[in-house]
């Protein structure tokens, strides 16, 4: 069983593709730009405990119209073993009607992935939130201690080809993009494999407490970032 916040049907914008997207309750950081405050405790009367056959139902019902789940929170690493089973439970169903389905993790990476063999085994990527670089940024940012699992982590999924993707949240006057990317760059060049980096523009709407009237990144600040990955040879896009 999961403490299961929400199931979109059909998503566009939680992966590559149409994908059913569920987000489980529970969130081990506070991230001050989070758009979900809602799902960070772990325990709320507004999500549902819900069994693998349950989710499992749910995704048919998107067949043939998705290419997969993706699973995001909160933090969903936080409930592992039932990502194993329910990710387990998807490829069987995807045997069953013949329709190839790709299970995919949207996670803030504080959770070590290397922990959990067997889910990786049925896992086929995930999106990776990087938020900062340097540890003192990330402890203002999360209010967690260090991001040194994260770090690992990108490497980790990198050296086995599970980074889906690289998310920066580009947070103007506190997230030092280009710090960031100038980072994920060497790791891709001391890796010799590289992900794609997805540069999100922070929003405000939705954001309580010190950032709810934050200003949202100019386009040319947007533009900056986009050089400066370009002059990294990264491959990126902007949303
Ligand atoms: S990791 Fe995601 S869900 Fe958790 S606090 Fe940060 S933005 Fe919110």
């Amino acid at each position: 069983m999961a403490l299961v916040r929400k199931i979109i049907p059909q998503s566009t914008v939680d992966g590559p593709g149409n994908r059913t997207a569920v987000f489980l309750q529970g969130c081990n950081i506070r991230c001050l730009y989070c758009h979900n405050p809602e799902t960070q405790a772990l325990h709320d009367p507004e999500a549902r405990e819900m069994s693998v056959e349950e989710v499992t139902e749910e995704v048919r019902k998107g067949i043939p119209f998705i290419r997969g789940i993706t699973v995001s929170g909160g933090e969903c690493m936080l409930q592992a073993d039932f990502l194993t089973t329910l990710f387990t439970a998807v490829k069987s169903l995807a045997r069953e009607t013949n329709h190839p389905l790709s299970c995919l993790i949207d996670s803030n990476g504080t959770v070590p992935f290397e922990r959990f063999p067997q889910l990786m085994a049925v896992c086929d990527g995930v999106m990776l939130d990087v938020k900062a670089w340097d540890t003192d940024v990330y402890q203002r940012l999360t209010r967690a201690n260090d991001n040194t699992t994260v770090k690992q982590n990108l490497v980790w999924l990198l050296k086995h080809d599970l980074l889906t993707e690289i998310r920066i949240v580009c947070l103007p006057d506190i997230v030092d993009v280009e710090t960031i990317l100038h980072h994920i760059a060497e790791t891709f060049d001391f890796i010799g494999k590289n992900a794609p980096v997805r540069l999100l523009r922070f929003r405000p709407h939705g954001v309580i407490g010190e950032l709810a009237n934050h200003p949202m990144p100019t386009d040319e600040q947007m533009a900056c970032y986009a050089d400066c990955a370009r002059s990294l040879h990264l491959a990126f896009s902007i949303k």
